[in-house]
């Protein structure tokens, strides 16, 4: 149950959350950040982090954005290269 990162995170990526990750899985791309779920070991230092609330573990990820689960594999995929 990896966690992701959605909509509140555009226009503020203050990167708070990547200071605290402890194997580096959060990866920076041009509006917000991206947790690559294959990396992420669901440790949740993160969620408290963000100022904005924009993480949440997969199961908790509201309605609207589910999409956001999809994208931060797709985009952390592509940054990480792998
Ligand atoms: S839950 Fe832990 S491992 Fe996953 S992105 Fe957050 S800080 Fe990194
Ligand atoms: S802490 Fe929140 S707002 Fe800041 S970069 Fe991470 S997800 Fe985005």
């Amino acid at each position: 149950m990896p966690y992701v990162v959605t909509e509140p995170c555009i226009g503020v990526k203050d990167k708070s959350c990547i200071t605290v990750c402890p194997v580096d899985c959060i990866y920076e791309g041009d509006d917000m950040v991206y947790i690559h779920p294959d990396e992420c070991i669901d440790c949740g230092l993160c969620e408290p982090e963000c100022p904005v609330s924009a993480i949440f573990v997969d199961t908790d990820v509201p309605e609207q954005w589910h999409s956001y689960i999809e994208k931060n594999r797709i985009e952390a995929v592509k940054l990480s290269g792998g």
